[in-house]
């Protein structure tokens, strides 16, 4: 687990390799959640800035990989935050994500037995309380602006703060042998 501060208000949390950021005003605002499992770590940090997990009010997805929605569920139990994530990543009937990972996933772990399990892989749209389709502008620090940035997915987003100058593009950009790349292209609900 590794974090730093990126600026004023603005932590980065990074737990195995996902890599997730932490907006600390007077409601905190967690832009993706990591792989499942990465919750425990992430209170961990909020407690340690003298916060507590309940006081997030947003989370913010910025495509539907599971090494970044993995930890939704998780902090669902622990908050009541609204959870945002854009629409081009899910299925227009609100199903199953419309790309092949996805139908597979979804198909195979379909028995209501397997649900938890299908939950870890597939984040449906009905998991998610706002769908963004850009443009949007949440409140955060002074003005937090979604901007579709797609590539890696269909529905991949970037945040950007005017105030600050500050572009969080999460897997929009890649780096790969220390250089910096546009992204791999991945079906949604893969593993990048
Ligand atoms: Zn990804």
């Amino acid at each position: 687990m590794f974090m730093m501060q990126i600026i004023s208000q603005v932590y980065q949390i990074t737990i195995r390799y996902a890599n997730m950021f932490l907006l600390v005003e007077e409601h905190l605002t967690l832009i993706d959640t990591g792989l499942h499992g990465s919750t425990p770590g992430v209170v961990h940090f909020i407690h340690s800035l003298g916060r507590s997990p309940e006081e997030i009010g947003l989370i913010i997805l910025t495509h539907n990989h599971m090494d970044h929605f993995g930890g939704l569920a998780e902090l669902r139990k622990l908050t009541k935050a609204r959870v945002a994530a854009p629409r081009a990543d899910f299925a227009a009937d609100g199903g199953i994500l419309p790309h092949p990972a996805g139908n597979y996933f979804g198909k195979l772990l379909s028995p209501p037995a397997l649900s938890p399990l299908r939950r870890r892989f597939v984040l449906q749209a009905k998991d998610v309380d706002t769908l963004l389709d850009g443009g949007e502008v949440f409140p955060a620090l002074g003005g937090l602006q979604v901007v579709p940035t797609p590539g890696h997915t269909s529905g991949s987003i970037s945040l950007y703060t005017p105030q600050q100058k500050l572009l969080i593009v999460a897997d929009a950009l890649n780096k790969r042998h220390d250089v910096l790349r546009l992204p791999l292209k991945t079906a949604a609900s893969g593993l990048n």
